[in-house]
């Protein structure tokens, strides 16, 4: 199938392609793990270091190398297969993936291939109030290739490029893919429940601490399998894989391109060729990789330079014991210990804020002076940095203290955001900021009464009005001393003081 064939066919309304075919979806998520060593050497995993200062003889593949396993990857993998309802292969291997990519120096790929360490699971993904149950095919180890560079073209993909860059710091990073059985019956619901799978599959990973899982940096990709079939046919047409999608919704956008652009195809007896595909972010259309390979051009072999992993069942299980909280379990109860409404749980959990006001709960702050203030002030600060909110300078810890301030009295909440404001630029922890900047409430009542004593001699004439009764005319008294401390009193005391002062009943 040619661009051309795509372009005359065209797209075909999306109801009019749910009620015409039968989507199924095949998602395959690789992910980075976040040891501090690579999966078969020593080097460092650091993202965005210099390019290639994180190589070394064997993850460069020279004459001689030889791997050894990564224990904290296989204990990773481990866990993600517990958490995914997997059974753990008592023993297994890796297999090399032979294929030739420039990015990848040994000309093959270290992973596994029928002797995978996790098989059979699944993963419950909540939609619209209901449950879809995704199973899991596999979940297996492999190593991450380096990355090339295609400079010189217009779309820097390799084609039209003048050269190519090639940074290694990345092969041979530990990466799990974990691979579902083939989605069925999830008709139009196709789009978003490829993009709940990869939600939750993200949250759960990121709770296991196996990962960073940022999708932007690429700690996290999804190749999402697409094919049609009539409506009703149990058969599947065959399939595309988009690669490399790399966000959510990215994910949900490819998957529904795929579905009115296959449908087309179809609807106008074209077949469709299995391929890869790339997404465009910016069009949000799918464009042909390259033909798929078949299992047997990767000419897989048992891996000859590494043994066998047997997992002892104690290790299993013992990593099961360890096993956190399952992250919507968690939510569930969080949102019930918060008292949040369903709504307001959904805000906190779309702008990732949920972390951050539980570890600000747990630092002594209640939950309703938490999630006030990362769903809206640094919620505010983070969209004016265009930045996420985990990423605002400030920890949960020090908003903490600033709160406790608040509720004790030194700080108002308008001051508090002064505080807060410190904190974001750099200026230090927040009392180091109350100090630099003259914050705090002036609750030192000799300070107090000496800048009301100062606006009453200042308008001597507002005294006397206020003395026969107009009080009214406090007001007057009360901005000139707020403007006097810089709008650290608090009004209701300032008001309360000018009347004792001037011996006038409130
Ligand atoms: P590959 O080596 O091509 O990446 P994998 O087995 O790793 O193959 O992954 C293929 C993915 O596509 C799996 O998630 C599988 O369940 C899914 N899949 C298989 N056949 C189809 C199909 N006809 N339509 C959609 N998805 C499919
Ligand atoms: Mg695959
Ligand atoms: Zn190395």
């Amino acid at each position: 199938m040619t661009t051309a064939q795509t372009l005359a066919a065209g797209l075909m309304d999306y109801d009019e392609a749910i009620q015409t075919y039968d989507p199924v979806l095949g998602l395959e998520v690789h992910v980075e793990l976040g040891t501090v060593t690579k999966m078969f050497c020593g080097c460092p995993t650091d993202f965005g270091a210099e390019p290639n200062t994180q190589i070394c003889p064997i993850c460069l593949a020279l004459p001689g190398a030889m791997p050894a396993v990564n224990r904290t990857a296989v204990e990773y993998a481990i866990r993600i297969g517990l958490a995914l309802n997997c059974e753990i292969a008592s023993w297994c291997r890796f297999a090399r993936k032979n294929y030739f990519y420039p990015d990848m120096p040994k000309n093959f790929q270290t992973s596994q291939y029928d002797e995978p360490i996790a098989t059979n699971g699944y993963l419950d993904v909540k939609i619209d109030g209901q449950t879809v149950r995704v199973d899991i095919e596999r979940a297996h180890m492999e190593e991450d290739t380096g990355k090339s560079t295609h400079v010189g073209g217009a779309t820097g993909r390799i084609h039209g490029a003048e050269y190519s860059l090639l940074d290694y710091n990345r092969a041979g990073v530990p990466l799990v893919e974990i691979v579902t059985k083939p989605i069925v019956g999830t008709k139009a619901l196709a789009p978003q429940v490829a993009r709940a799978y990869v939600t939750a599959l993200r949250d759960l990973l990121s709770s296991l601490g196996v990962s960073d899982v940022r999708m932007d940096q690429g700690s996290l990709r999804c190749d999402a399998n697409v094919s049609l079939t009539p409506a009703g046919n149990p058969l599947f047409g065959t399939r595309t894989e988009t690669k490399n999608v790399n966000s959510l919704r990215s994910v949900e956008r490819a998957v529904r391109y795929e579905i009115t652009r296959q449908a087309a195809l179809l609807a106008t007896g074209t077949r469709i060729v299995q391929e890869t595909r790339h997404f465009d972010e910016t069009t949000g259309t799918t464009s042909p990789g390259r033909s798929k390979e078949t299992a047997e051009d990767y000419r897989y072999f048992p891996e000859p330079d590494l043994v066998p992993l047997a997992p002892e069942r104690e290790w299993v299980e013992a990593i099961r014991a360890s096993l956190p909280e399952l992250p919507w379990i968690r939510r569930a109860r969080m949102q019930a210990d918060w008292g949040l409404t369903d709504l307001q749980m959904r805000d906190l959990l779309a702008s990732d804020a949920v972390d951050l006001v539980a570890a600000t709960v747990d630092a002594g702050a209640s939950p309703a002076e938490a999630t006030s203030w990362w769903s809206s002030y640094l919620g505010q600060q983070a969209n004016v940095r265009g930045v996420a909110l985990n990423e605002l300078p400030i920890t949960p810890a020090q908003l903490a203290a600033v709160i406790a301030k608040v509720v004790d009295g030194p700080l108002n909440t308008k001051i508090a955001r002064q505080v807060v404001d410190g904190v974001l630029a750099g200026e230090g922890e927040p009392d180091e900021v109350i100090a630099a900047r003259g914050l705090a409430v002036m609750s030192d009542d000799g300070a107090l009464h000496a800048a009301v004593d100062e606006a009453l001699a200042a308008q001597p004439a507002v005294a006397d009005k206020i003395r026969s009764g107009k009080l009214q005319a406090v007001g007057a008294i009360v901005g000139a001393v707020m403007k006097a401390t810089r709008g650290q009193a608090d009004a209701a005391k300032v008001r309360q003081l000018v009347l004792s002062t001037l011996g006038v009943e409130g």
